[in-house]
């Protein structure tokens, strides 16, 4: 008896679930292969919606990742413009919003993540903006054009990464650009106050007005226009435009309902997995925004929402699912380009977990590299206009062997001889 092939579902078409659907037919899968995305767009790339996208350079088309027809030829089914509502463990299916229903073998959920709301009034005001898909970078480009145009003003809750690079294509446009942080130094989270300060020079040195120590309690406006965003400190702030890029918060509703293991809110959230992307249940899997992993270099539970995990987490999950040895352990991994500045992060050092910060190359000319240390040991190092560096740079993450401060910050030493030789 010849057995009936297999069916796999991809929940989630972005970057982590096409870049699945890839690796299962590279890897000579030969079932079905079926992605279902609630968005109407074909998978795609999420970075150039706050880079060259937004600021004019890129085109739509870059965006993608792969052709339109690639699907086709690939042999992968699309469900587009559809939403997966439940999935029936024990019956080993996914419903969707019409009704349909698709059996699966393995499963795996690449629902990424969904921008966070501000609960204040006047959100709800046209002008205010938020950006996670096409669609909202499509229409922030246009209020982009249009404050530029008009010397209006756009002020932007959030200095993390997107907002900050938000900030850096709107003064490319011309507008006036007000932040507003509640925390003391833009990525204050993600890099702590010694390298965040770098960040408000940047954007100070551009025009860029910061209010740090503070957040929007409320957005006013008229005839639905929004006219003026207003903080805790009592301000008001002219606005014609609002963005709110208060982070992300990760898309488990459906495992959720589906009874599959969740990690704390504390960790980040996310969809609990294993090293091998596996999920409570042997036959789901997830990978991307959504996934919690534990990772075996770190010894830590972490939800990595950059490019790179969804990059490399999608073809990890896919090789899992296929029943390959799988130990998901790429060192965390993000970019981002603001201005004529480039960067690069490799590890992971939120404030709390290191006790020296190291600099070499020389800051006030935008061209260093940053390490974050705790007992000697890189736990993290960012390039800055400096690149071809991420190799040893993650070389230094992985071996967690202590160096000398010294010797790491001189650059006439190469990184590769920082680490002791065994
Ligand atoms: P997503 O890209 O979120 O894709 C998940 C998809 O699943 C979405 O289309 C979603 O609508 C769909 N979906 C969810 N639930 C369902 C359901 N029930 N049924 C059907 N479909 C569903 N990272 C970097 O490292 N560097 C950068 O410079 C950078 N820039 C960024 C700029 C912006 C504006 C944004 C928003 C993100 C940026 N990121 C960057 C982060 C990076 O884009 C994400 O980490 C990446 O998109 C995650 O991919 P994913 O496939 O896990 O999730």
């Amino acid at each position: 008896m010849v057995d009936a092939p297999q069916t796999f579902v991809i929940v989630g078409g972005g970057l982590a679930g096409a870049k699945a659907a890839e690796t299962l037919r590279a890897e000579g899968f030969t079932g079905r292969v079926i992605l279902v995305g609630d968005e109407r767009d074909h998978p795609y790339e999420r970075p150039p919606l706050s880079k060259g996208y937004l600021t004019g350079k890129d085109e739509r088309a870059g965006a993608f990742v792969h052709e339109p027809d690639w699907y086709a030829r690939a042999g992968v089914e699309l469900h587009l413009g559809m939403t997966a509502t439940a999935v029936d463990r024990a019956g080993k299916a996914v419903r969707l919003d019409d009704g349909t229903t698709l059996r699966y073998d393995k499963l795996l959920l690449a629902t990424g993540a969904e921008p966070r709301r501000l609960d204040i009034p006047g959100t709800d005001l046209a002008g205010v903006h938020h950006l996670r898909r096409l669609a909202h970078a499509d229409r922030l480009k246009a209020t982009l054009t249009a404050l530029g145009r008009d010397n209006g003003h756009l002020v932007i809750a959030g200095a993390g990464w997107i907002g900050l690079e938000v900030a850096a294509a709107a003064r490319g446009y011309g507008a006036e650009v007000t932040v507003v942080e509640p925390a003391p130094t833009p990525l204050h989270h993600v890099i702590g106050p010694e390298l965040g300060q770098f960040f408000a020079d940047l954007h100070a040195a551009r025009g860029v007005r910061f209010h740090f120590g503070t957040g929007l309690t409320e957005i006013t406006g008229q005839d639905g226009t929004v006219l003026a965003a207003r903080t805790d400190d009592g301000e008001e702030h002219p606005a014609h435009a609002v963005l709110t890029a208060v982070g992300a918060a990760p898309r488990t509703a459906l495992a959720e309902a589906a009874g599959l293991a969740l990690a704390d809110r504390a960790e980040g959230g996310g969809i609990a997995v294993d090293a091998s992307l596996r999920t409570s249940d042997p036959d789901i899997h997830a990978a991307g925004d959504v996934a919690s992993v534990h990772h075996p270099l770190l010894g830590v539970r972490l939800r990595v929402e950059h490019w790179a995990n969804a990059l490399n987490g999608g073809p990890a999950a896919a090789r899992a699912m296929l029943g390959q040895d799988v130990s998901y352990d790429r060192v965390p991994y993000f970019y981002s380009d603001q201005y004529d500045l480039g960067l690069e992060y490799s590890g992971w050092a939120p404030p709390g977990s290191y006790d020296q910060v190291v600099l070499r190359g020389d800051a006030g000319k935008r061209q260093f590299i940053a390490f974050w240390l705790k007992d000697r040991r890189v736990l993290a190092g960012m390039n800055v206009n400096v690149w071809d560096v991420t190799e040893p740079i993650q070389q230094l993450v992985r071996s967690a062997a202590p160096v000398d401060p010294e010797a790491l910050a001189d650059p006439t030493t190469p990184l590769t001889d920082v680490l002791p030789h065994p």
